[in-house]
């Protein structure tokens, strides 16, 4: 977006002025340039020159990333943003190595700039390649992880969950007669709901949980670690909180429920094609039995039951046969 390409300029702007007074005060003061008279000098006066080119990189970093966490947490988006991913580092620091590396050159002579135009040309054409990166992970309407990049994810941690006889579950998440809400206050509705149930899904969930659009209103979690009773009790804490969710249209309260398919390896599956089709075959019977509700597959192990909500005072007992849906 425009504003914020204009903000990160200035942002990067006022962050270089602030290093550049450091720079230039600093070498005014006790602490030597990259200039000397002796030998020894010069070697001692040019150490102190890349310490203190180092310490000004440090305080662009610190500025630039202030200034940005700063925008971005009184931006009415909200959100805090992740500034320290590894990428992002990398990036960082391969950009102020050529950024020294240019005003270097420019000191010896303006000429020399020419050599700096193809590292800094390949640094750009690598920041569009994370971007296309990220854009091939991600679904766009959600910023989830999409279907092909989930299940890849997936299939490798459940597969080490066999391999070490760990436990891991999966759940399918189905927003209830998510057609009507469509219809009823058209698709740029249905698409915040999307958003605000893709929001309030990841809040509820781990870490280490791994979280997916699948398709159309549907998203897949994969929950490492977790046995029948886990899941479940993660299931219901889903559906209770986007069932608290607050969506409006012209100040008229929406409602949104969602259904959940269970499943847990070695209980319903033994690889994520297995677990997928178990849990799909307990969200079928979740939409059969009503919607709103967290349903295990039928067979192994038998249980299968909704947990009456806090409203309705029930608690959750292990399942038996004779209390499915
Ligand atoms: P059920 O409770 O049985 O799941 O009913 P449903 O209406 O949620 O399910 P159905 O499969 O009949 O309809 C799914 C709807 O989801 C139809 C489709 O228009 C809508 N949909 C799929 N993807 C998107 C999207 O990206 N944005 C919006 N706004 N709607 C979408
Ligand atoms: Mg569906
Ligand atoms: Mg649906």
């Amino acid at each position: 977006m425009l504003h914020r390409q204009m903000f990160n300029m200035a942002a990067v702007g006022v962050s270089g002025f602030v290093a550049s007074l450091l720079w230039h005060g600093a070498q005014s003061g006790p602490v030597a340039g990259l200039g000397g008279s002796t030998t020894a000098h010069a070697t001692l006066a040019s150490v102190n020159g890349v310490f203190l080119a180092l310490l000004c990189c440090v305080v662009f970093t610190l500025f630039n990333t202030a200034l940005v966490f700063l925008a971005a947490r009184l931006s009415p988006d909200g959100g805090a943003p992740s500034l320290w991913d590894r990428e992002a580092f990398l990036v960082d620091c391969v950009e102020l190595c050529v950024g020294v590396t240019v005003a270097i050159l420019a000191q010896l002579s303006l000429f020399l700039l020419v050599i700096a135009v193809p590292p800094v040309l390949l640094l750009q054409r690598s920041l569009v390649y994370q971007q296309l990166q990220t854009a091939a992970r991600t679904d766009p309407k959600t910023g989830l992880l999409n279907a092909p990049t989930w299940e890849r994810e997936a299939a490798s941690q459940i597969a080490r969950a066999r391999e070490s006889r760990g436990r891991a579950a999966v759940l399918i998440v189905d927003i209830d007669h998510f057609k009507r809400v469509n219809d009823t206050y058209g698709h740029l509705f249905g698409d915040q709901v999307l958003l605000g149930v893709a929001t309030t899904i990841s809040q509820q969930l781990r870490e280490s949980d791994l979280l997916g659009r699948f398709g159309g209103e549907e998203f897949v979690v994969l929950l490492p670690g977790s046995d029948v009773t886990e899941a479940w009790q993660a299931a219901e804490r889903l559906r209770s909180q986007v069932g608290r969710m607050e969506i409006a249209v012209d100040e008229v309260p929406v409602s949104i429920t969602i259904s959940i398919g269970v499943a847990v390896v070695g209980d319903h599956g033994d690889d994520l094609v297995e677990l997928l089709t178990a849990a799909d075959l307990a969200l079928y019977r979740a939409k059969e039995t009503g919607r709103d509700r967290v349903c295990l597959p039928a067979g192994r192990p038998e249980v299968s039951r909704r947990i009456p909500g806090p409203r309705e005072g029930g608690v959750y007992d292990g399942g038996s046969a004779d209390n499915r849906p």
